[in-house]
């Protein structure tokens, strides 16, 4: 399997640096022969390129088999024609890397601020309200006057039925129990749309639970008994805020995976930013994205039937679970180590 290695900005350096430590070490515990190629995105890429993403960069992502990409200072990023794209958009658009799963759950020995759970949100990635890649070209966000905006959203029946789809099929392998998430009060047409696809394809599911929720009162409903749900479907800007909430919930922002999946790419990718506030300083926690480079690897193994993918996805996720358990980790989830210090530990775990 071959990986392109793309450490971003902010804590991306520190944390990424870890990850490919990990990855280093289930190749060799489990022979899976992963072939790094390390590159450049965001001010780095922009400061040896003009663009914080080319498109030859493009060209080798999508000749490899999957790509890990550090945090990237986004807000940063204003203007295109100097070179500033998001690079998380760009990959998402490009690649159509249409399913989001962001999985949350709780670990044995970290307090967290409700019950123990284990849930995932399946996040549709390429359309909503996000106004710089809903549309081919341009974006869909307007200065009418200097006064007024006007931000598009688009819904596409395609695009629900292929989240929908992720969702299901994800949910067989887990609790069977697919919760929908939308604002159908108010959003009537769009998210009418959404509900009407999820339960159209909910039909070829019939051992799947489903139920459906107005996305405001599922914020409460997470916060008050989180142990309820299993996959919770949504549409793209919902999907955002609900899993930075479910991420906290469980310990830490820090601690939330991120699998960018399509038919033919996969990005992992943490489910944080790139933290200026404390880049540089090794206390940025490396466990979201060494969970996100398991799910990659949990992902190619499925899609080509390797089962020592499998198995390397299933033992960084069983690493994770013991190194927070014996305070291997850092500050923000008990521990007392540094960035580094918690990934020395996490690959002697992994290679004893
Ligand atoms: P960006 O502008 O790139 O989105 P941000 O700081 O606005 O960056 P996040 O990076 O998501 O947004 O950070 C939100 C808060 O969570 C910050 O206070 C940050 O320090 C903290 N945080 C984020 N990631 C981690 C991490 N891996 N380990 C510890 N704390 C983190």
């Amino acid at each position: 399997m071959k990986i392109v290695v793309l450490p971003g900005d902010g804590i991306g350096p520190e944390t990424m640096a870890v990850t490919v430590d990990v990855l280093e070490a289930v190749s060799r515990r489990f022979g899976l022969r992963l072939e790094l190629d390390h590159d450049v995105t965001g001010h780095e890429s922009l400061k040896r390129h003009g663009a914080t993403v080319t498109q030859s960069l493009l060209q080798k992502v999508k000749a490899a088999d999957g790509l890990m990409l550090g945090p990237t200072a986004t807000y940063e990023f204003k203007d295109e024609s100097k070179g500033e794209i998001n690079p998380s958009k760009f990959f998402r658009k490009e690649l159509d890397l249409y399913a989001n799963i962001r999985p949350a759950r709780t670990y044995p020995g970290l307090p967290n601020k409700v019950g123990a759970f284990d849930l995932v949100v399946v996040r549709e990635n390429t359309e909503g309200f996000y106004a710089d890649r809903n549309i081919a070209s341009g974006g869909s966000e307007m200065l009418i006057t200097k006064d007024v905006v006007v931000s598009l959203r688009r819904i596409t029946r395609e695009c629900c039925e292929r989240i929908a789809r992720s969702a299901f099929e994800l949910a067989m392998t887990r609790g069977k129990h697919v919760s929908i998430v939308h604002k159908a009060n108010v959003l009537r047409i769009g998210d009418g749309m959404f509900i009407d696809m999820c339960q159209a394809v909910a039909r070829e599911f019939p051992e799947v639970r489903v139920d459906d929720f107005i996305v405001d009162a599922m914020m409460a409903h997470v916060v008050r008994a989180p142990e309820r749900y299993d996959v919770i479907v949504t549409t793209n800007m919902f999907g955002d805020i609900l899993s930075d909430l479910t991420a906290e919930l469980s310990g830490s922002l820090g601690l939330g995976g991120s699998l960018n999946a399509g038919r033919d790419h996969a990005m992992g990718q943490a489910q944080h930013g790139s933290a200026p506030d404390i880049a540089g300083r090794d206390v940025a926690n490396p466990f979201s994205l060494v969970l996100s480079a398991g799910q990659l690897l949990g992902w190619h193994g499925q899609r080509k039937g390797l089962p020592d993918f499998l198995r390397a996805a299933q033992a960084i996720e069983e690493a994770t679970v013991a190194a927070i358990a014996a305070g291997d980790c850092t500050r923000d989830v008990g521990g007392k180590l540094g960035t580094a210090a918690t990934g020395r530990a996490f690959v002697q775990r992994l290679l004893a």
